[in-house]
């Protein structure tokens, strides 16, 4: 069976993956045999998240009841019932239902009621508290199939001190990432001199560790030192795989979803107030705005080194009106003119301008020149590709130390599921 869980958690406490790990205890203790846990990031977009939107499917053999009975029991005792946002949801269901509805989650918006469409068909036990609003993500988990994987060790704090300010070595956790990178990542931002995998909200989170496999992630655990821990649980996860991602069309883009689109800088890099960078960018239908907010750090010098002329593919989420970036490939470099008031011929003096499209004179011997210096300058970029540090990534965005982005998504077979 696969048991979904989702929604539990409000900025002021609890992680959904906490509670599943707890709930992976509390299965074992009956009996259940448990085969993996996965912790699957949905639509980066929807504005009612909590923090990542994460949602939970727990893959295990035992009793179906008396697991949906464990499942609801955890999320009455350790959701925040109390916080608006938080509407948790329930699922579990014998048979992984077609991956359609999750690739939906993960790219664009789904309702309620197409999540209980998906959840009757399969002959599902489901409950929704409150709205109900959680079975979206509890119904995308169990339909997740992961074509590209990797994992997440997640390490607990005590539930005495949630809230207080977390114990972690930060030269352990640099040892750890100089042992096993590229295996594992985004421990810490090296560029940066920060730490990426301890988390500064009050939830149960003490730090998490992201890597190819098991083996990867328990070692770059190994050699992190900090409080002590509650308990650990290791997920198979879709973060770092760019699952959130469609190819797209300048002018035909829609809001809340993540694209893949080419196009022409068509207006110069500008740093506007609080050190955000736009430029412009067209296409076959349009121009858009692209956008590299302050916290991309040295990412946005990339950007500002952008030429109108360059061809590009953009990377990131269309909101209210711009592509923010989380990646992008420079496909081609224009050259870069520099047009100056030319030395005049007769005296050597440097030109100065005559006036709006009346070309340069000599302010020494009143000379007149049509032309100016024309001086071609060294490009600082070159073509490929570039991304934001590990402290801005979000949590689907694949690392470019896995790989660029496929340029076709992975096709949706309706009707039929794969096994990750
Ligand atoms: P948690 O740790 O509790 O999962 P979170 O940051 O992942 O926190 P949630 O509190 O789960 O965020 O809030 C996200 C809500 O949005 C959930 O109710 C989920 O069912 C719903 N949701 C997720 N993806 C979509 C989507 N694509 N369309 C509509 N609703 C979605």
């Amino acid at each position: 069976m696969l048991i979904g869980i989702d929604d539990t958690d409000s900025p002021r406490t609890m992680c959904t993956t906490y509670l599943a790990a707890r709930l992976i205890q509390s299965l074992r203790e009956h009996g259940y045999r448990i085969h993996r846990a996965f912790l699957v990031r949905l639509n980066p977009n929807v504005t009612w998240k909590t923090r990542g939107n994460a949602a939970i499917a727990i893959e295990a053999d035992g009793d179906v009841a008396l697991a949906f009975d464990l499942a609801c029991r955890w999320v009455e005792a350790l959701a925040d019932f109390g916080a608006e946002e938080t509407h948790p949801g329930v699922v579990v269901v014998q048979e992984k239902p077609p991956a359609a509805f999750y690739y939906q989650a993960a790219r664009d918006f789904c309702s309620i009621d197409e999540a209980v469409t998906v959840l009757t068909k399969a002959c599902a036990l489901f409950k929704g508290y409150k709205s109900g609003r959680g079975l979206i993500g509890a119904t995308a988990a169990v339909c997740a199939e992961l074509p590209d994987v990797t994992f997440e060790l997640l390490v607990y704090r005590t539930p005495d001190r949630w809230g207080t300010a977390r114990h972690v070595e930060k030269t352990t956790l640099f040892t750890s990432e100089a042992d096993t990178y590229p295996h594992t990542w985004d421990s810490v931002d090296t560029g940066e001199d920060s730490t990426v995998c301890v988390p500064h909200t009050p939830d149960p989170v003490l730090f998490g560790i992201r890597g190819e496999s098991p083996f990867w992630v328990a070692r770059g655990r190994s050699f992190i030192f900090s409080e002590e821990p509650a308990c650990e649980q290791v997920f198979l996860t879709n973060q770092g795989t760019d699952a959130h991602l469609v190819p797209g069309t300048i002018g035909h883009l829609e809001e809340g979803r993540s694209y893949l689109l080419e196009g022409v800088v068509s207006s110069p890099p500008k740093t506007g107030k609080g050190g955000h960078v736009g430029f412009g960018i067209s296409g076959r239908d349009g121009t858009i705005h692209c956008m590299a907010y302050e916290p991309t750090k040295r990412f946005r010098d990339v950007v500002r080194a952008l030429l109108p002329g360059d061809r590009l593919i953009v990377v990131g989420s269309w909101k209210q009106g711009s592509i923010n970036l989380e990646k992008m490939c420079i496909l081609s470099l224009v050259e870069w003119v520099v047009k100056s008031p030319p030395l005049c011929g007769i005296c050597g003096k440097r030109m100065t301008s005559a006036g709006t499209d009346k070309g340069y004179k000599c302010r020494n011997c009143r000379t007149k020149s049509k032309e100016p210096q024309v001086t071609l300058q060294l490009r600082l970029l070159r073509t490929g590709w570039y991304e934001v540090p590990p402290c801005a990534r979000r949590h689907l965005a694949k690392p470019l130390v896995r790989g660029a982005p496929s340029l076709s998504p992975t096709p949706v077979i309706i009707g039929m599921s794969i096994q990750p």
